[in-house]
């Protein structure tokens, strides 16, 4: 429970002091006990790469299979191993918040045995994956608050049905946001043909985004939370959808619609997506905007063709006839409960 400051390396802590309005900077920690990253040395000291030896491998997007695998996080070896080669180190949770999923089994996803900590007192309660563990602390459960640098467990290498070799060993490691309440539906629907043991926190139902990228701009003073993260991020594609819903991700995560909401007539939504998916900030529409739509319809209004990766499937369509793409199509299946 306590923090055990020699090991645990907080990047900087708040200068609560600061304008009166500002917001105050959050706290924030490496999720290892390896001190490469706060000494500022190259990835290679603490980037753990694939088979392929290619350091970029660990890193997150689409670095893999020659561009067309998406890793979704930071991978991060272990810098203490017993005699058998297996990892020491602990992980820790990077910020305070409160565990929502525990999974002990590592056969039954291949994330391994991992944990998942909602950081419920941010402006933007984003979520942490922590995953390949070889144990889970005791006392970590669903439900469980835990402190920034708190141990979650010690890293490993479950990996599903197959353990990665001792020497791959690491901690992969999430940072983002949880797309829908209704992922159960949406599981069934689409008839994957196994058991979902995560409920909504399967990571189907999670949409990531650089957590090197965050640190960085941490490090660097250019933000002091997640949600200044977030307002950064560029802006790939713009959708408009003619529905009269409010998804529950923006009752969780209500930061992301800076506009109020209109008293009445909301007739629709304008929703910026990252170059993987990720939505960032939400515009209520009303009816003038999408009065030439059918119900439930989406059409891609704004469209940066430089910003498509090669591995997700943003956009397809040519310039001007634009439709969402298949990986984008899921996130709004999952967004706005679009069955089709
Ligand atoms: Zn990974």
């Amino acid at each position: 429970m306590l923090l055990s400051s020699s090991r645990l390396l907080l990047l900087l802590v708040g200068s609560a002091a600061a304008l009166p309005l500002a917001a105050e900077r959050m706290r924030l920690a490496w999720p290892t006990p390896n001190p490469a990253y706060a000494r500022g040395e190259p990835v290679e000291a603490f980037i753990q790469p694939t088979v392929s030896g290619r350091v970029e491998s660990g890193l997150f997007g689409c670095v893999r299979s020659s561009g067309r695998q998406f890793h979704e996080a930071l991978d991060l070896f272990p810098i203490s191993r017993d005699a058998q080669g297996e990892p020491l180190d602990e992980v820790f949770a990077i910020a305070d918040g409160i565990v929502r999923h525990v999974s002990r089994q590592p056969g039954a996803s291949s994330y391994g045995r991992y944990v998942v900590v909602e950081h419920v007192d941010a402006a933007l309660p984003v979520m942490t994956l922590y995953a390949h563990l070889a144990s889970i602390a005791p006392g970590i459960r669903s439900g469980t608050r835990v402190q920034i640098g708190e141990t979650l467990g010690i890293m490993g290498r479950s990996a599903g049905a197959r353990a990665l070799p001792p020497e791959r060993a690491h901690l992969h490691l999430e940072i983002g946001l949880r797309l829908t309440d209704s992922f159960a539906s949406w599981y069934r629907w689409k008839g994957f043909g196994s058991k979902n043991t995560h409920g909504v926190w399967n990571g189907m139902n999670l949409v990531g985004v650089d957590p090197l990228a965050f640190y960085d701009a941490f490090r660097a003073e250019e933000v002091d939370s997640f949600l200044d993260f977030w307002q950064r991020l560029q802006p790939a594609v713009t959708v408009r959808i003619a529905t009269t819903k409010i998804p529950d991700f923006l009752k969780r995560y209500p930061a992301l619609r800076p506009a109020p909401m209109p008293l009445r007539g909301l007739a629709g939504w304008e929703v910026d997506f990252d170059p993987y998916g990720v939505p960032i900030e939400w515009r209520p529409l009303l009816s003038d905007a999408v009065e030439d739509y059918q119900r439930n319809e989406v059409r891609v209004v704004r469209f940066d063709r430089e910003a498509q990766t090669t591995c997700k499937d943003l956009v397809k369509g040519s310039a001007g006839r634009e439709v969402p793409g298949s990986d984008l199509q899921t996130n709004l299946q999952l967004l706005f409960g679009l069955r089709k």
